[in-house]
């Protein structure tokens, strides 16, 4: 029989992981299976806790979970405890593991499959809940000039940028104090574009030669890349490659094997398109 994997998230319809976990089970000779469950509201730690009984090995989760699996989990890997969310559950007797792999996955997309350079660059990170939590580290890590992370609610963005206080350049509040602020790199790591709005982000945030990176991935371009574009950023990126960069970190966790994820980002690709 083969190891049972899922991602838990509420909605969860849109999810490419069970495609890319078949995809990288394939790749790497990998007896697995892996669905999305849709997790009511206010049942994550029931449903965790019924998918193990019923012999799950480990698990994803997705938004608006991740700091609730964070206090779920039983051990945390370095980069989970730092961020204080978790996007990865490893299952192993009474214990469950839990990690992030979202700024993993989030920095290499960035740095190795879009040559884009955080170092030296002020970056602006937009939103504070779980995705945003788990990519503060690495990007701090890659050492830009200054991280300024901003948020609707704008104490959470405060309390982010305190959490890793002397890790960097780093400063956290709201929207309106970006107003003649300009980034060469601006991440979209809200969930506005799931519901087809948009961040109220001045007009100047990007810079001359900027990127923009909306998380959010998915058909055509999202409201965030339709602003950047229209009010001068240089480059836009989607978030399929880093899901399916930290979806590689997960199974490498996992299965302890570490599959080869151009060829899945092409298959994506192509699926949109098709
Ligand atoms: P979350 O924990 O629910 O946090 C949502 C964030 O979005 C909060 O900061 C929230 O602000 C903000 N927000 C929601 N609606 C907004 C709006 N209309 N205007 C401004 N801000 C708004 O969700 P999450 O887990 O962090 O996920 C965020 C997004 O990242 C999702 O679209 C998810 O699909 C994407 N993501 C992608 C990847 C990938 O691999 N590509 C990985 C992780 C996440 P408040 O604090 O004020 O509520």
């Amino acid at each position: 029989m083969s190891d049972r994997y899922a991602v838990f998230g509420n909605p969860v319809g849109h999810s490419k992981s069970p495609a890319i976990h078949q995809a990288f089970a394939v790749q790497c000779h990998q007896q697995i299976s892996y669905r999305a469950i849709l997790t009511p509201r206010d049942g994550f730690a029931a449903s965790v806790r019924g998918f193990v009984a019923a012999g799950g090995r480990g698990a994803n989760v997705t938004l608006p979970f991740k700091e609730e699996a964070w206090r779920l989990a039983t051990r945390l890997s370095v980069r989970a405890e730092l961020a204080g969310a978790v996007n990865t559950l490893l299952f192993a007797g009474a214990e469950t593991l839990g990690d992030n792999t979202d700024g993993a996955g989030l920095l290499r997309d960035l740095t190795c499959n879009l040559a884009c350079r955080v170092a030296g660059q002020r970056v602006l990170l937009l939103g504070a809940g779980g995705a945003a939590r788990g990519v503060v580290a690495p990007l701090l890590d890659a050492r830009p000039a200054l991280l300024w992370i901003a948020n609707r609610t704008a104490a959470r963005a405060s309390d982010l940028a305190q959490r890793f206080a002397g890790r960097g350049a780093l400063a956290g509040g709201a929207y309106q104090e970006l107003e003649g602020e300009a980034f060469d790199l601006v991440i979209n790591a809200t969930s506005a574009s799931l519901a087809g709005e948009l961040p109220p982000l001045p007009a100047g945030a990007f810079a001359s030669g900027s990127m923009a990176y909306d998380m959010m991935y998915g058909q055509g371009e999202t409201p965030f890349l339709a602003y950047a574009r229209e009010h001068g950023a240089a480059r836009l990126a989607d978030g399929l490659g880093m899901l399916v960069e930290q979806a590689a970190e997960a199974f490498y966790l996992w299965r302890g094997v570490r599959p080869n994820s151009a060829p899945v980002v092409a298959m994506l690709r192509g699926t949109e398109r098709g």
